[in-house]
């Protein structure tokens, strides 16, 4: 079988018994959970010309395979989720190493024994790895606040290090701060890990899909009862009908080609769009990516370099040490922060996520509510940020909740 691509215009709504917005992992996993365990007929709109959100990847025009939204390692506890994303590709073991460059020289990043040499010289740091030892214990990691908290100048040095030269800068590159706008509960979060092991993640799963994602998210969809309209705005075929006329008034139906969809609509793209941005725009942060490729095997000595203390860009990856791909030349992406402001040439990123930008999303998400058959899901629909492995759990959940409804109402 191949995939079934379809034209929105030569769609008949009434062959379809569930509609999904986006092709990322949420709209994914529900599609083919309810194609393969119910045999229901599905519909997917996506908007880009291609399958796969923000996972998607392909070879650039020098053969190097790229992420085109920002590099994505799969990494999970979630016993799950990982075998289910392996009914559709093998996975390669990988593990994650950032490296900051701090001031032209390497150093582990989460910051730790490693980065502590590197930092304070090699006597300096086994003193203060000894004292950390014995406050804290081996092998964990410690907040730079408790390593404030602790009332001894030494410890406060090792916190302020971490804080001026791996956290603050970064941060304020990625979300577009001065100093004193950085949070401080964000900042008491950031971890010393009083450990040699240098893996960004500790994840018991961790790898990669072994030809790419876009090839596993093509084995998902091509399954009989799928159908999906690339190219397409869920707002620009969607006909949406209120309760009433007030601004306030929730959803009482979601009308495709003048008819109301009955089955399951499972919408996972952003909700102030779907509104129109009725109660303005939700803030995000957006990201501009610039590639270059070079004739040698390797740039840089691992996948991701964070630079913590000079440039403008935030990171630079190299995707040819997460792929493992082989090839005489390799492709580096440097990765530029910017703020979110025009939806028609930018892709929103980051929610910026504070209690007054919830309570913002709570007044789209109550127009939904009353609308029992529609279910907003994935990091956009709910203005979150999740993790690949958390989005695949709460599809393959919701798809269990759709299921067991569809169970019940059929029994009635
Ligand atoms: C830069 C970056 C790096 C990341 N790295 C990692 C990582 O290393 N590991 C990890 O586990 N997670 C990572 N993530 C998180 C990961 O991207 C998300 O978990 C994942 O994308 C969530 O899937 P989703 O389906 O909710 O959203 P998406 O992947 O964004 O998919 C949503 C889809 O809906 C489509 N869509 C939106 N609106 C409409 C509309 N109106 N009409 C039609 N279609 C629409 C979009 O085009 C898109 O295809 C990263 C995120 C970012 C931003």
């Amino acid at each position: 079988m191949t995939i079934s691509y379809v034209d929105f215009k030569d769609v008949e709504i009434s062959d379809y018994d569930a509609l999904i917005v986006g092709s990322g992992f949420a709209g994914s996993v529900v599609a083919r959970q309810l194609a393969d365990c119910r045999d229901l007929r599905v519909l997917i709109i996506e908007k880009r010309p291609h399958i796969g959100g923000n996972m998607y990847d392909e070879l650039d025009e020098n053969g190097v395979l790229v992420h085109r939204y920002g590099p994505h390692i799969f990494h999970s506890n979630d016993q799950r989720a990982f075998y289910y994303l392996r009914r559709y590709a093998g996975f390669i073991p990988y593990e994650h190493r950032v490296l900051a460059n701090w001031h032209g020289t390497y150093m582990p990043v989460p910051f730790n024994k490693k980065s502590m040499v590197i930092a304070f010289g090699e006597e300096k740091a086994q003193h203060l790895i000894e004292k950390l030892i014995a406050k804290f214990g081996d092998g964990v990691k410690v907040t730079i606040n408790e390593l404030r908290s602790q009332d001894d100048p030494e410890l406060a040095e090792v916190a302020d290090f971490v804080y001026e030269n791996v956290f603050l800068y970064y941060t304020q590159k990625q979300w577009g701060l001065t100093p004193e706008e950085v949070d401080p509960s964000v900042t008491a979060r950031v971890p010393v890990f009083i450990s040699e092991d240098d893996r960004y993640f500790q994840d018991k799963f961790q790898g990669m899909p072994v030809h790419g994602y876009t090839k596993l998210f093509e084995s998902m969809l091509d399954y009989e009862g799928i159908d999906i309209c690339l190219n397409t705005d869920a707002e620009s075929v969607f006909e949406l009908e209120f309760e009433s006329d007030a601004e306030d008034a929730g959803l009482s139906a979601i009308k495709l080609k003048g008819q109301a969809f009955e089955g399951p609509i499972i919408y996972t793209g952003p909700l102030d769009e779907l509104f129109l941005s009725r109660f303005g725009r939700l803030p995000y942060r957006s990201l501009d990516f610039v590639y270059e490729t070079f004739d040698q095997e390797f740039v840089q000595p691992c996948g991701t370099v964070n630079y913590t203390v000079s440039e403008d860009y935030t990171r630079i990856t190299e995707f040819k040490h997460m792929t493992y791909q082989r090839c005489p030349n390799t492709t580096i992406m440097k990765e530029y922060s910017r703020s979110y402001d025009d939806p028609r040439t930018q892709i929103p990123y980051y929610a910026i996520i504070n209690e007054e930008n919830n309570a913002h999303y709570e007044r789209y998400r109550k127009l939904t509510e009353t609308l029992p058959n529609f279910y907003p899901l994935g990091r956009l629909a709910e203005y979150r940020y999740y993790n690949m492995d958390k989005i695949v759990s709460l599809a393959l959940e919701l798809s269990d909740r759709i299921m067991a409804k569809l169970d019940a109402e059929a029994q009635l």
